[in-house]
């Protein structure tokens, strides 16, 4: 295949031998139709390479710098109707062209750096476990002053990695939009008592007073997927009993508005500076990464929250103070 520019030459030269033949053929002055072949020849060469090629070369310089990932240009060649719409159809390709790029270099570093955070959290159970196991097997499995609770910090962090795995498997489930809610109508009275009181335990082993606060006689109907809206309370209240100081207290209120019913859980724990509550909900931020690790948490439980909440067409609210307490409250729909 030859370049446009000499197939165009190509032509023209055809087309001059052909006003040779054809000025001997009809016996015109052979000077003067080698005159007018070559003038027209001349300009119509010129309107081609001006007007036909050297925009193709433009188009192509373009895009072969998207392709060298230099950053994207847009090309706009308004010599006719036909380049105009040609030029609008590569600027849009490029477009998107360059978020999709965005898109992927995003998602790849949030897959690196998610993958780090895994492998972080997974190395830290595993490795104190492994250590406890070992210094049992070296000897210290016979001092009766230690080996029972080495085995119970053993214990302790096998039920670490057991919660971060249920959670890690519940985050891929959410994100892949592999989860299926089950949405029914059900009373949210009864669930809020059940929570609460299945949470008391938890709250008395860490002196917290926790309480349902409201009128609690009357059933109120929503709509949601009471399971996974379970996981959202209870994380709530686990957060706020871990996030307190014994003698603290956590309340669960309610709301009922005409649409939907609103569900707060208030604790007067330590609190969260205003810089961090933007990003307490992605996944493995913490506040404070030792207390978290210490009272057992995994820096997933308010990122599944979140997705399960919205996934109910609805969202948080929160409200703190360090020193004074946080008030988590999310609302779930009375209809589909
Ligand atoms: P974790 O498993 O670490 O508790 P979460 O996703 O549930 O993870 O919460 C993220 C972070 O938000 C926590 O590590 C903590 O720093 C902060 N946080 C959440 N709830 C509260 C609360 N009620 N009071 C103070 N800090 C909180």
């Amino acid at each position: 295949m030859y370049s446009l520019k000499y197939q165009l030459l190509f032509s023209s030269v055809i087309a001059v031998i052909g006003g040779v033949i054809a000025a001997f053929y009809f016996s015109v002055s052979i000077l003067l139709t080698m005159l007018i072949v070559i003038l027209s020849v001349g300009v119509s060469y010129s309107i081609l390479i001006l007007f036909v090629y050297r925009p193709i070369q433009r188009y192509h310089a373009v895009i072969q710098s998207q392709s060298e990932k230099e950053p994207i240009q847009r090309v706009m060649i308004e010599s006719s109707d036909e380049f105009l719409h040609l030029s609008d159809v590569l600027n849009t390709m490029l477009e998107s062209f360059r978020k999709d790029i965005i898109r992927m270099k995003k998602l790849e570093s949030v897959r690196t750096e998610f993958l780090a955070n895994v492998s972080h959290e997974l190395r830290t159970p595993i490795f104190t476990t492994q250590g406890l196991i070992e210094t049992l097997l070296n000897g210290a499995i016979d001092d009766k002053k230690v080996n029972r609770e080495f085995l119970r910090k053993a214990l302790v962090n096998t039920e670490r990695l057991n919660t971060l795995l249920g959670e890690l498997i519940d985050i891929s489930l959410i994100e892949s939009g592999e989860l299926k809610l089950r949405f029914r109508f059900f009373d949210v009275i009864s669930f809020l008592k059940d929570t609460v009181n299945e949470m008391q335990t938890a709250a008395e082993q860490r002196k917290i007073t926790l309480r349902l606060d409201g009128d609690t006689s009357q059933p109120i109907d929503v709509y949601g997927d009471k399971d996974r809206l379970r996981q959202v309370l209870v994380n709530l209240i686990n957060n706020a009993v871990k996030y307190s100081e014994p003698k603290n207290s956590v309340t669960v209120t309610y709301n009922n508005q005409r649409d939907f019913v609103e569900i707060s859980v208030r604790d007067t724990g330590i609190g969260i500076a205003p810089q961090h509550l933007p990003r307490i909900f992605e996944r493995f931020y913490r506040v404070d990464r030792d207390r978290s690790r210490e009272v057992g948490g995994t820096g997933l439980g308010l990122a599944i929250a979140k997705h399960i909440v919205e996934a109910h067409e609805a969202e948080f609210k929160v409200v703190s103070e360090v020193g004074v307490g946080s008030t988590f409250t999310f609302w779930i729909h009375k209809q589909p």
